[in-house]
């Protein structure tokens, strides 16, 4: 049985190791150096296009607790990492030449793995992972484009901030929903104090000076200039705040922020203003903010949402972000396998599976190929414990969606992972990443 991987970057080339460590012969086909992408520029397997960070090593940090993960799965991967790390505090940073070769002489050398240098241009027969990352397009693109039916394959993310729900300062934020006049509370309506409203949204209320001080904020803030092959066009229902807050002071308050339909428990009056948070999770430990997609830097955006009341000292779970960037609507299309429903031969990881991130992309492919393993040799494979942060990814590619729910990329954070009983607050990162560890070594010793 040979296996087709198509990509050798991040997701490509774990998966690709993955299935040749398990016995499978493996074909990589990798379009570099026939075809250059116009973000990568070296012939190299597992090439970071742009920071030489894999981001924290500290094990209790959710990118931390990913790679640790990923080591004790024996990710092919993260072994080169820390092959090739060169001091940057807590980061695991890589020399990215270094990283690269390790990465392409493993695969070469490997008897399972045969590269092909060309760019594929359709969907092989037999089993195949697509792993052609977040500027995938082209012919390849427009096949599956198709297979997905069209509209389930999109070429821009605009990400708003999410912000862990422990953090919001009640005193200021309440929770009601647009129009909600007389709703009720309801079951698992945890998550705020209980006592500042009901409905599903939370709502953090601006006065006028503060609204003025903000789109001030905004309008001045440091933005993250988009890369060259990045033409800016943005959809009315996307556009990023900074570009409705420079159309004219008002244009926010009649957009994202506009109050109306609510009112402030505490004044009995509608607010100025208002950001609007939508539950992230089922838990209800994440929120993101409505309407609230930036390309503001990320030390931007913690300072200058800051000065939103009851945001005073929210954690950020992840930060805004617009940039070009194919990914499918996973959890519409494909199976638990992530194989396309209407073609379960064909299989995705990485990016374009809507994961954010050099490891999160290279942990999604190789939960794919061990899926793919299972498989193959009649046997089952447990999807990795929703506890893990491999399991909160895999989670957040398969899991059922409302069809309201646009779907986009996320990178690790504590926010898909499910919260820890009890009321404790105390060191819970460190509590949930013990959790993770025993989870993953229970998971591990059931594989075998
Ligand atoms: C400009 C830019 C900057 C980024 N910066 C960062 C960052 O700093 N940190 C971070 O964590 N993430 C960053 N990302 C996201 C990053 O790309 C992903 O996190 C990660 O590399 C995705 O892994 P992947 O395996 O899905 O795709 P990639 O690593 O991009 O690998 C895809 C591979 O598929 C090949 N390919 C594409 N099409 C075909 C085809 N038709 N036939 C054959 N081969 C093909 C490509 O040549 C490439 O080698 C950035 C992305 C972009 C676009």
């Amino acid at each position: 049985m040979r296996i087709t991987v198509v990509g050798g970057g991040m997701a490509g080339s774990e998966a690709a190791w993955q299935l040749a460590e398990a016995g499978f012969d493996v074909t990589l086909v990798e379009m570099k150096p026939c075809a250059m992408s116009p973000a990568h520029q070296t012939p190299l397997l597992g090439e970071l296009v742009c920071s030489n960070s894999l981001r924290s090593d500290d094990p209790d940090a959710p990118a931390g607790l990913l790679k640790q993960e990923l080591r004790a799965c024996g990710s092919m991967v993260i072994a080169c990492a820390d092959q090739h790390r060169v001091p940057a505090g807590q980061a695991l940073a890589v020399e990215r030449f270094g990283f690269a070769r390790a990465i392409t002489e493993r695969l070469a050398l490997h008897p399972r793995i045969r590269i092909e240098r060309r760019r594929l241009d359709e969907l092989p027969d037999g089993p195949v992972i697509v792993c052609t990352g977040p500027l995938t397009e082209g012919a390849l693109g427009e096949v599956i484009r198709a297979e997905l039916g069209g509209d389930r394959m999109y070429f821009y993310d605009a990400i708003a901030p999410i912000v862990a729900t422990e953090s919001i300062d009640w005193d200021f934020a309440f929770k009601q929903s647009r129009w909600d006049k007389d709703s009720k509370p309801q079951p698992g309506d945890e998550g705020g104090s209980g006592d500042v409203g009901v409905g599903d949204y939370v709502n953090c209320p601006l006065t006028k000076i503060q609204y003025e001080e903000f789109v001030a904020a905004v309008n001045a803030g440091r933005k993250v200039l988009p890369h060259e092959f990045e033409e800016p066009r943005y959809f009315e229902s996307c556009m990023p705040i900074e570009v409705m807050a420079e159309r004219g002071p008002e244009t926010l308050r009649f957009g994202p922020m506009r109050p109306i339909g609510l009112r402030d428990p505490r004044t009995g009056h509608r607010p100025w203003a208002v950001v609007q948070l939508r539950p992230e999770n089922k838990y209800l430990t994440a929120y993101n903010l409505v309407g609230f997609q930036t390309r503001l830097a990320y030390p931007e955006q913690q300072r200058i949402f800051q000065m939103i009341p009851g945001l005073q000292k929210a954690e950020f779970l992840r930060y805004g972000s617009i940039h070009r960037n194919t990914y499918i609507d996973a959890p519409s299309r494909l199976g638990t396998s992530f194989e396309l429903r209407s073609r379960p031969n064909v299989r995705f990881a990485g990016l374009l599976t809507g994961v954010e991130g050099y490891i999160e992309s290279c942990a999604m492919g190789l939960v794919v190929a061990w899926l793919l393993v299972a498989e193959l040799r009649g046997t089952t494979q447990a999807p990795p414990p929703p506890e893990t942060m491999l399991g909160g990814l895999y989670l957040h590619v398969t899991a059922p969606r409302e069809p309201k729910y646009k779907y986009g990329p996320t990178n690790v954070n504590y926010g898909l992972l499910p919260p820890l009983p009890g009321s404790r607050k105390d060191n819970r990162k460190q509590r949930m990443a013990v959790r993770a560890r025993e989870q993953l070594a229970t998971w591990l010793a059931a594989r075998g």
